[in-house]
């Protein structure tokens, strides 16, 4: 059946009067429909269809905000900037997350002129920042996708180029758990006997031969005893147990930063607080990339944009897919209790969420606790609010599987925006109507799992585009992480403070970071509060800042040379003190 008639079926279901287009498997959707959950359940469907490479949303629903489109108000922006010459560049990569980054630093190992621009004052302020920094296996994703083959792939190069970069990686290893709860949805059908029994055999059986045919290593599966020797508290529901022992966990704007340093030093020249605005195109073909702060010619873009992906395909006048945001709420918990979990877990429900791996509970490289992420639709892509119900659903559904967990030790809750397209796969391919853009877009999770290959396969592409590639023997892969006061020994700290008193001076207790490191972070290019909190962890524990804040404050003052109330937490008029600063002039 043709693409279309898939499409005419999947619309008859629902009572609304969608028109649709097919172009070369892109399906254009339009039309009203009485809610924001029926316009994601339409995209989805559609991008369920065998063959869909991607489906554009133009479909309204009932209270959607009007007015101007981003990329109308973006156009007003490139007019003006047309014609201010930044500089030339033979890649110009869009986006400074994970995504962006880890193509700058593979491309950096070539003789290629690349920039990076990101609309962010920092690195890693994207989905990049707020996410569980798992180092998925590669066991979620559906046969035959690119999530799957990537993440795979990526899982595997992870432990080589943290090493390189000086970042931490642990491979903590995963439990899927089968408990009484798996089947609920099924019970009804299953008399008790046979439901344990599935439990306890079948399924983890099924999940250990789709980790095989995965080829993941060292997959065991565990029952009874040896599942409650590796799992300290876990419930008495649990049936049986899937171990993956190459799970690992990163802190995923640590690496990105280091990604950063890695290829500024190797040549990549990154345009922070720039926004691409508008594409200067010859037929088709761009041949410059419009920021509100000048034009950067380009031989080749890459489309890395992360949640904004599909607007900036819409900017370059390719529209090829919609990126529906999905939050993810999560719950950190202190560092204090670090030793009660040693594992990812997760727990296997039956069926599963069709968008979603579903969560779980996770240790961090730094010591904390992480419980989540939800997932729920939402219409505005910056909308990071956080509800009581949120937190009160990651705490029942966790509770389930660590009971006696003290779960007082929480400090605290944060929410992040993942960029799913309605195919739900990753999308690296070059634009249909464009020749020289690459979109890398769609990265939702397993994207940090799979950043490192999905590098090394846009440079691929990029190479298949017609970019010349030559090998760079002056490439240096290597990166020094910053010394950290927490993890010296007293008598390597006290040498280091006999060398430079600011070692001595902790300004934050929590997690025991010195003025030295602030002031590391801030010749590393800190320009901020949130910066420096990301280079240092100063600010992260237990007191989330409130011991910490104006200390580090006043050293940036000084170190900076800008008066107090210029301090910033992030981004441009995010300061903190409003007007004129007690013991400050002016
Ligand atoms: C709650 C949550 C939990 C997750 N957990 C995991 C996990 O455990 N493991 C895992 O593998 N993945 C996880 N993910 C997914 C992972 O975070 C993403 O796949 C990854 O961060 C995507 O990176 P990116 O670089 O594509 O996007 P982003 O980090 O969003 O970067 C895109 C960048 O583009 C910039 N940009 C946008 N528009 C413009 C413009 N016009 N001009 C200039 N710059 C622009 C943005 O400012 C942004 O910095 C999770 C995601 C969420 C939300």
């Amino acid at each position: 059946m043709s693409i279309s008639r898939k499409v005419k079926k999947v619309l008859k279901k629902f009572p609304y009067d969608i028109s649709f287009v097919v172009d070369e498997g892109i399906v254009l959707l339009e039309g009203e429909v009485n809610s924001h959950q029926e316009w994601v359940k339409i995209g989805l469907n559609i991008g369920d269809i065998k063959g869909v490479k991607g489906v554009v949303n133009e479909i309204r629903w009932k209270g959607m905000k009007e007015g101007k489109t981003r990329a109308e108000r973006r156009e007003n922006i490139a007019s003006k900037n047309e014609r201010k010459r930044l500089g030339k560049h033979e890649v110009v990569i869009i986006g400074g997350g994970i995504i962006g980054c880890s193509i700058a630093r593979e491309l950096s190992k070539f003789k290629v002129d690349v920039a990076l621009v990101e609309k962010g004052p920092d690195v890693s302020l994207g989905q990049t920042r707020a996410n569980n920094g798992m180092v998925h296996p590669g066991l979620a994703p559906s046969k035959g996708s690119l999530k799957r083959r990537l993440n795979v792939r990526g899982n595997e190069m992870y432990g080589e180029l943290c090493e390189e970069l000086d970042v931490p990686f642990k491979r903590v290893g995963s439990l899927i758990l089968i408990t009484s709860r798996t089947l609920k949805k099924y019970k009804r059908y299953l008399p008790l006997g046979l439901n344990t029994g599935f439990c306890k055999y079948i399924l983890p059986w099924l999940v250990k031969k789709k980790a095989d045919r995965n080829r993941l290593k060292g997959v065991e599966i565990l029952r009874g005893d040896d599942i409650k020797k590796e799992v300290k508290g876990v419930t008495d529901d649990v049936i049986s147990a899937v171990k993956i022992p190459s799970t690992g966990i990163v802190d995923p704007y640590e690496l990105t930063i280091a990604l950063y340093e890695n290829a500024k030093k190797n040549g990549v020249d990154f345009y922070l607080d720039t926004e691409v605005v508008g594409f200067a195109k010859e037929d088709s073909m761009i041949r410059g990339v419009i920021t509100d702060k000048g034009v950067l010619g380009a031989h080749h873009v890459v489309n890395a944009a992360g949640l904004y992906s599909d607007e900036i395909a819409e900017l370059a006048d390719t529209k090829e897919f919609t990126i529906h945001p999905r939050k993810g709420v999560e719950l950190l918990f202190n560092k204090r209790i670090q030793d009660d979990v040693e594992h990812c877990l997760t727990e296997l429900t039956l069926p599963s969420h069709p968008t979603s791996k579903g969560g779980g509970i996770n240790p961090t490289v730094h010591g904390n606790i992480i419980w989540g992420p939800t997932a729920k639709e939402i219409e505005s892509k910056k909308d990071t609010s956080v509800d009581k119900k949120d937190i009160d659903e990651i705490m029942e559904r966790y509770s389930k599987v660590l009971p006696d967990f003290p779960r007082s030790e929480f400090i605290r809750y944060f929410a992040g925006v993942r960029a799913p397209s309605f195919t739900e796969d990753f999308i690296i391919r070059p634009a249909k109507e464009v020749q020289n853009l690459l979109h890398v877009a769609a990265i939702q999770s397993p994207g940090i799992a799979s950043a490192p290959a999905i590098a090394e396969y846009s440079v691929e592409m990029l190479d298949k585009m017609g970019l010349k590639l030559e090998r760079d023997e002056s490439f240096d892969g290597s990166r020094r992480a910053m010394d950290r006061a927490a993890e010296m020994s007293d008598d390597e700290l006290r040498s280091r403070i006999q060398e430079e008193q600011r070692w001595g001076n902790i300004v934050c207790t929590c997690e025991m970071v010195s003025e030295a490191e602030i002031i590391e972070a801030i010749n590393r290019g800190a320009e901020s509060f949130d910066a420096i909190k990301r280079r240092t962890r100063a600010g992260m524990g237990e007191c989330q800042e409130s011991y910490c804040l104006l200390r580090i404050a006043d050293i940036m003052s000084k170190e900076l040379d800008i008066p107090l109330k210029n301090v910033k937490k992030e981004w441009a008029e995010s300061e903190f003190f409003d007007g004129t600063v007690r013991g400050e002039e002016g």
